[in-house]
């Protein structure tokens, strides 16, 4: 099973780590700061440096337990020791996303009648969306979770990650948000959770940012109608953060 360095430490750059299976065009190692696609996050890119070679990886994927590198034309063997850098201007915008989509989330659920309307989220580099099971969602709806959500970032909360028992997992509401990821929850023997202190706690495997203010600030970039029942919100953030 890969160690995954960017649960220890989502500011993890460069890592060192052991060959442990080659395929045509995946590499598999023993540890990885490399985050892999899941969670509406994308799979980190980067570079891996074997034998006085560096080799460009395109895209990062869960494989079961592991986590697999896209790659092309590896020369490495298993049991040779490489060094990795994520592209981290990349993966830092995904983290301040995927925080800010938290924050989003959290604004959303906290009023009784708008529990549970989001159905989903995806993160870019430059923009992320947040999928809503609603009728019909007004600018003036969407403006006012993201002046809520605005607020709370001047209030600047950190944010920590940390794994609890099924057990425990399981007394407490709402750790899951959507479908799927109540379905997953009900087959981990422990769970991963990311608190927004004070704020907010979710069972999650990506990557975040550790204080709020890293977000900068949130803009409403626009409402998408994608169905009757589906409405997309589109957001952009400053260049705040680092
Ligand atoms: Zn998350």
């Amino acid at each position: 099973m890969t160690i995954k360095v960017y649960w220890e430490d989502a500011y993890a750059r460069k890592f060192q780590g052991a060959v442990i299976d080659v395929s045509a065009e995946s590499v598999i190692l023993d540890r990885t700061a490399f985050y892999p696609a899941g969670g509406g996050q994308p799979g980190d890119t980067g570079i891996i440096a074997a034998g006085g070679s560096a080799f460009k990886v395109t895209d990062t994927r869960k494989a079961g337990e592991d986590v697999s590198h896209l790659i092309g034309e590896f020369t490495g063997k298993i049991g040779d020791t490489v060094e990795g850098e994520i592209d981290w201007g990349r993966r830092y915008q995904h983290m301040r996303y995927h925080t800010a989509i938290h924050l989003i989330d959290a604004v959303v659920n906290r009023k009784p009648e708008y529990a549970g309307i989001i159905t989903g989220s995806q993160i870019y580099e430059d923009r992320a969306r947040v999928d809503f099971a609603l009728e019909s969602l007004s600018m003036e709806l969407a403006n006012d979770f993201i002046r809520q959500s605005n607020l709370i970032i001047g209030e600047k909360h950190p944010i920590r990650s940390y794994f609890i028992s099924a057990e425990e997992a399981a007394g407490i509401d709402n750790l899951a948000r959507t479908a799927p990821g109540r379905d997953l929850l009900k087959t981990m023997d422990k769970v991963r959770i990311v608190e927004i202190e004070g704020i907010d706690r979710q069972a999650d495997g990506g990557t975040h940012v550790s204080n709020l203010a890293e977000i900068g600030k949130i803009t409403l970039s626009k409402i998408e109608n994608k169905g009757r029942n589906n409405k997309r919100m589109v957001i952009t953030l400053d260049n705040g953060g680092e």
